[in-house]
């Protein structure tokens, strides 16, 4: 398999090509706009891992050719924290998926290897459902059994996570990398409480019960068997 990184930061470019590259990938690294839409246009990539923010031809253009020229190549975009609206416009434009800035290395094995293996055969995912809870990622909305539930950010981040590994028992560390940008200090309760709070606004009222915990483990989102 065969990947395209275009990332104009030089340690976060060399970073992905190694790990990537140890993952067993091909890869090509594109350190800036003009040559990251070369290799895109030009070369036979299997997945694009598309930097947004580049100083000469920025990530939105290289997808926007990819898709005006009719490739489908699935494209990871990596985005800085908090620009929902970079989200809706790179989803809208034809990208597969987004990563927020930083993320755990481990996030971008996950992601790379389920657009792999759905390549071509699914529309990008704009909502994500269990049972009766829905997460709508283009609006940012969130419904369980018909009803709007308001999050913060951060539960939303949290809640997002969950939905995306449902069925996975996430550890509090991995929790903490992709919600937080903290590494895990164990005498922290904060993603106890956050998950508290979680649960009281999509669990308590409504049933089956979604948010598990795993003793001495972590967190799981699912549809437990028996109900
Ligand atoms: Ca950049």
């Amino acid at each position: 398999m065969k990947l395209l990184i275009v990332e104009d930061e030089q340690k976060i470019g060399d970073y992905l090509r190694q790990g990537l590259s140890e993952a067993g990938f091909v890869v090509d690294l594109a350190r800036n706009g003009l040559d990251g839409h070369h290799l895109a246009m030009t070369g036979d990539y299997d997945l694009v891992i598309l930097d947004v923010m580049l100083p000469d031809v920025d990530g939105w253009r290289i997808l926007q050719a990819l898709r005006d020229a009719g490739r489908k190549v699935p494209v990871l975009f990596l985005t800085a924290r908090d620009s929902v609206e970079d989200r809706v416009r790179g989803l809208e434009l034809g990208a597969d998926d987004y990563l927020v800035k930083p993320f755990a290395f481990a996030e971008l094995l996950a992601r790379v290897r389920t657009l792999l293996r759905r390549r071509g055969t699914e529309p990008a995912e704009t909502t994500l459902r269990v049972a009766d809870l829905e997460m709508d990622l283009l609006r940012r909305r969130v419904t369980r059994a018909g009803r709007r539930i308001n999050l913060t950010a951060r539960e939303y981040a949290l809640l997002e996570l969950l939905l995306r590994r449902r069925g996975e028992v996430l550890p509090r560390s991995l929790i903490a990398s992709q919600v937080w940008d903290m590494n895990f200090d164990s005498d922290t309760n904060v993603i106890d409480v956050a998950i508290r709070r979680l649960r009281r606004k999509i669990d308590e009222d409504f049933s089956p019960k979604l948010i598990h915990t795993v003793r001495g483990m972590g967190y799981m989102l699912e549809v437990p068997d028996a109900e």
